[in-house]
């Protein structure tokens, strides 16, 4: 089907090596790949043909996937066009940083900006440790992370899907955020932020009643440098400033789990 979603039955087999070449630890192996986990469902994008980027929809998943010295620590969930992710690149230079996005084409264009930046960083090895990949996060996040392999999400301007029936589609809920918990180390943050007041005190409110979530205190979202990227190197925080609008953000730190 053209919206075919590719995805790991289990993180361990993962092929991260096709993201972060230069991480791999190990040689190419001669591998057949498992059979990928596919879902067949509408793009975001209604009517729009969309098939997989050509350069991953094959080959992510293996039954016997390359090593890399590290594993993906942050994540930014509808990554869009990847103006966050090429921002945090060097901010976070040793640090494996993804993003996930839903459609096939703009997913597309991060793999491409990804290539073009490494390439003409190709002396300093710059924009080695961001990658894109193409994901419905409502659905398969514990498919990619283990479970406390996460030490950032960003959630930046996500749809707001302003009407009541929608509600559902937003991508910060009592469930959803569970899974964040789930994939999130103790201690770890996830980053929101959005233009739309109603969307952002639905975001702190499913947050702060979640029992694996605490609100960061204003000062520390003051101090903390990933607040000042999120605000100004996203495209839709551009946009926002452009248009004079409200950025509304809220950090929430991953609790530890309680003993049994
Ligand atoms: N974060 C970017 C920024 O701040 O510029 C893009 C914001 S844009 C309003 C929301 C993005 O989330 C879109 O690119 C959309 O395709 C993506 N998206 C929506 N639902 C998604 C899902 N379930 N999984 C992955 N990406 C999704």
């Amino acid at each position: 089907s053209d919206h075919r979603l590719v995805y790991p039955p289990h993180p361990d087999m993962m092929d991260w090596s096709v993201l972060y070449p230069d991480y791999a630890v190990d040689e190419p192996k001669e591998d057949t790949p498992a059979p990928a986990q596919e879902s067949s469902e509408q793009s975001v994008q209604e009517g729009q043909q969309e098939t997989s980027p050509e350069s991953q929809s094959q080959s992510i998943v293996s039954l016997n996937p390359r090593k890399l010295s590290k594993q993906v620590e942050v994540a930014d969930i509808g990554c869009g066009f990847g103006g966050l992710l090429v921002a945090l690149a060097p901010l976070m230079p040793d640090t494996l940083i993804l993003g996930l996005e839903i459609r096939v084409s703009v997913t597309q264009f991060v793999e491409d900006r990804i290539k073009a930046l490494r390439l003409k960083h190709k002396d300093t090895q710059a924009y080695r440790n961001v990658g894109v990949l193409r994901a419905n996060t409502m659905k398969f996040l514990p498919n990619f992370f283990h479970k406390g392999q996460l030490t950032k999400i960003f959630i930046c301007f996500p749809d707001p899907h302003f009407k009541a029936r929608k509600h559902k589609q937003r991508i910060v809920s009592t469930t959803l955020n569970s899974e964040y918990a789930y994939v999130m180390r103790p201690g770890g943050v996830v980053y929101t932020i959005t233009d739309v007041l109603d969307l952002h005190e639905w975001m702190v409110q499913h947050f702060t009643a979640h029992p694996s979530f605490e609100r960061v205190s204003e000062e520390e979202v003051e101090n903390d440098p990933c607040v000042g990227v999120m605000k100004t190197e996203t495209e839709e925080g551009k946009k926002v400033e452009r248009n004079k609008g409200n950025k509304y953000v809220a950090l929430f730190r991953r609790l530890p789990d309680p003993e049994w």
